[in-house]
C-alpha cells in the first residue's frame, strides 16, 4: 500500500466530512489541538470537529482508508493527553453536546462530547441527578467509561453504574447498541474497559430524584493533618449511602498546604447537618464552609484548582483503608509538595458502588476503598521536580496499596498496573478487545495490552 502524507489524510478528511477541520497550517491549529494539560503538546494530522454521528463514522473510515492513527476526544480532561495522537486524525466530539432527559422514564441521552454539566443542568431542572465527576467540564463518557468517581458514589454507585446503554461506532465503522438489549458483552466491556473498543456516539444514563446537596469544603491547618485524616478514617467507616466524603490536601489561604474534607450529603436535608457535625469537630476550621446546595454548584468547587492550561503530572493508588503509614505520606508530601499549585485527594469509594458484583462490569474493584490521586500542577517550565515528587509519593504510597489503580488516571506506561487493576476481568476484557477492535486502532484509556 502507498503511504498516505499526513496532508494528504487531512485533504481527504476535510473533502468527507461536514464539520471544521484543522491541519497544521490552519488558523485555529492550535486552539483545536489543546487540551486540559498545558504540558501535552501533540501535533495531529488533522482535528475533526465532527457535526454529527455520521461525521465520526465518515472521518474514521477515511482515517482507516488512509492506514492513519486515530484518537477520540471528549472533554479533553484527560491529563496524559490520550485525546490527541501525534500526527493522527482526532476525531473531536466536543461539538456534540446535546442533552436530552426525559423526566418520566429518569432517563437523559447525551452525545458522546457531552461534558459532566450538560448532564447535570438540565436533569436538575426536573429535580433529577445521577453520579458524576466532582468537576463541570469533565466529559460524561471519558469519565464513565473507565469509572466515575464522585460525590454521589455511595448513594448511586459509580457513574457507569448508572449506563443503561450506549450507541457505539466500532473500529470498523459498524454502529452498535451496547446495551441489555443490544451487544451485552460489548456493554459489559464499556463499563470500566474505557474507551478501548468503540467510540460512543450517545449514552444513556438513569436519573434518580436528587434536590439541593450539604456540601462544600472545609479547610483545616495543616499541623492537624493527623488528626483530622484520622477522624475522617473513622467517621467515614460509619457513612450512610448518602454521605460521600472526599478529602486531601490543597493550599490554603495562606499559600500554606491546608487538609481539606468535602462531604456530599445528598439525605433528608435536616438530618444533613447532625450527620456532618463530627466532621466540622475534627479540628480547627480556617477557612470554607459547608451548606445547602444545588449539586451541579457543588461541583464548581474543584474548577479553580484544576484549571486548564497549567501543567499537570499524576500518579495514584487504591487505598484499602488510611492507614496511618498513608497519613504520614500524604502529610509529607503536603509539606514538600514541588508547586502549591498541587493537590492531594482521596475519593471516597462506599455504598450503592461496592454492592455491584465484581464481575458484573469490567471494572473490578467493589470493595470499600479511597482512590488516592497525586496531581502535581506547575504554570509549565521543567516538568522534572514535579515528576519526581509524584513519582515519590505515589511509590512511598505502594505499601498496603491494592493491586492496579483507577484505570482513568493510570499512566500511557501503566498496562501492567491496568490488568491488575481488572483483576479476574482481565483475561475476559482482553478477548473483548480482540474481538471489537481487533487491529488495535483505539489504543485509550487503561491502554490494554494486546
Ligand atoms: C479536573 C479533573 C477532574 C476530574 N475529576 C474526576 C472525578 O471526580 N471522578 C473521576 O472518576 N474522574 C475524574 N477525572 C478523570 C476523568 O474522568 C478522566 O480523565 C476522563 O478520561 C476524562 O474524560 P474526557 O472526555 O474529559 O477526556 P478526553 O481526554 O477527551 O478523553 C479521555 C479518553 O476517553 C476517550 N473518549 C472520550 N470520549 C469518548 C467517547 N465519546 N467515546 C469513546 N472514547 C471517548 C478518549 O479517546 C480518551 O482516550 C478528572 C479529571 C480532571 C482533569
Amino acid at each position: 500500500m502507498t503511504q498516505t502524507t499526513s496532508s494528504e489524510v487531512g485533504a481527504r478528511v476535510r473533502a468527507a466530512v461536514r464539520g471544521r477541520v484543522w491541519q497544521p497550517d490552519d488558523d485555529g491549529y492550535d486552539d483545536a489541538r489543546r487540551v486540559w494539560n498545558g504540558a501535552v503538546d501533540r501535533r495531529p494530522a488533522v482535528v475533526v470537529r465532527c457535526a454529527d454521528a455520521e461525521d465520526v463514522r465518515t472521518a474514521l473510515l477515511v482515517a482507516r482508508e488512509c492506514d492513519a492513527p486515530l484518537s477520540v476526544r471528549g472533554g479533553g480532561h484527560d491529563w496524559a493527553g490520550r485525546a490527541l495522537g501525534d500526527g493522527a486524525v482526532v476525531l473531536d466530539l466536543s461539538a456534540l453536546r446535546d442533552v436530552q432527559v426525559d423526566p418520566r422514564a429518569g432517563v437523559a441521552v447525551a452525545q458522546g462530547g457531552a461534558l459532566v454539566a450538560d448532564v447535570v443542568d438540565p436533569a436538575a431542572a426536573h429535580g433529577l441527578g445521577t453520579a458524576t465527576a466532582v468537576v463541570r467540564t469533565v466529559g460524561m463518557a471519558g469519565m464513565t467509561l473507565a469509572g466515575g468517581y464522585g460525590g454521589l458514589a455511595g448513594r448511586f454507585g459509580l457513574a457507569l453504574d448508572n449506563l443503561i446503554s450506549a450507541d457505539v461506532l466500532l473500529p470498523d465503522g459498524t454502529r452498535v447498541v451496547a446495551g441489555p438489549d443490544g451487544d451485552p458483552e460489548l456493554f459489559w466491556a464499556l463499563r470500566g474497559g474505557g474507551a478501548n473498543f468503540g467510540i460512543v456516539t450517545a449514552a444513556r444514563y438513569r436519573l434518580h430524584p436528587l434536590g439541593p446537596v450539604l456540601g462544600g469544603m472545609v479547610l483545616f491547618p495543616q499541623q492537624q493533618a493527623v488528626q483530622v485524616l484520622r477522624g475522617y478514617r473513622d467517621l467515614i467507616a460509619m457513612a450512610p449511602d448518602e454521605l460521600t466524603v472526599m478529602a486531601g490536601f490543597v493550599a490554603g489561604p495562606t499559600g500554606e498546604a491546608a487538609v481539606f474534607l468535602a462531604p456530599t450529603w445528598s439525605g433528608d436535608p435536616v438530618a444533613g447537618d447532625t450527620v456532618l457535625a463530627p466532621f466540622l469537630r475534627l479540628g480547627t476550621v480556617v477557612a470554607g464552609g459547608i451548606g445547602p446546595l444545588p449539586y451541579g454548584d457543588l461541583i464548581r468547587m474543584f474548577e479553580q484548582g484544576a484549571r486548564p492550561g497549567q501543567h499537570y503530572t499524576l500518579g495514584t493508588r487504591w487505598l484499602p483503608t488510611l492507614s496511618d503509614h498513608a497519613i504520614q505520606v500524604l502529610a509529607e508530601a503536603a509539606s514538600t509538595w514541588s508547586s502549591a499549585s498541587s493537590l492531594l485527594a482521596l475519593h471516597h469509594f462506599h455504598g450503592a458502588a461496592t454492592r455491584v458484583a465484581p464481575d458484573a462490569t469490567a471494572f473490578a474493584l467493589r470493595s470499600e476503598h479511597l482512590l488516592a490521586e497525586v496531581i502535581a500542577a506547575w504554570p509549565g517550565g521543567d516538568p522534572t521536580p514535579h515528576r519526581a515528587w509524584v513519582e515519590r509519593v505515589t511509590d512511598a504510597l505502594a505499601p498496603g496499596a491494592l493491586p492496579g489503580g483507577y484505570p482513568n488516571i493510570l499512566g500511557p506506561d501503566d498496562a501492567e498496573r491496568a490488568r491488575l487493576a481488572f483483576g479476574a476481568n482481565a483475561d475476559r476484557l482482553l478477548a473483548a478487545k480482540r474481538r471489537y477492535d481487533p487491529d488495535g486502532v483505539l489504543t485509550a484509556i487503561a491502554s490494554l495490552p494486546t
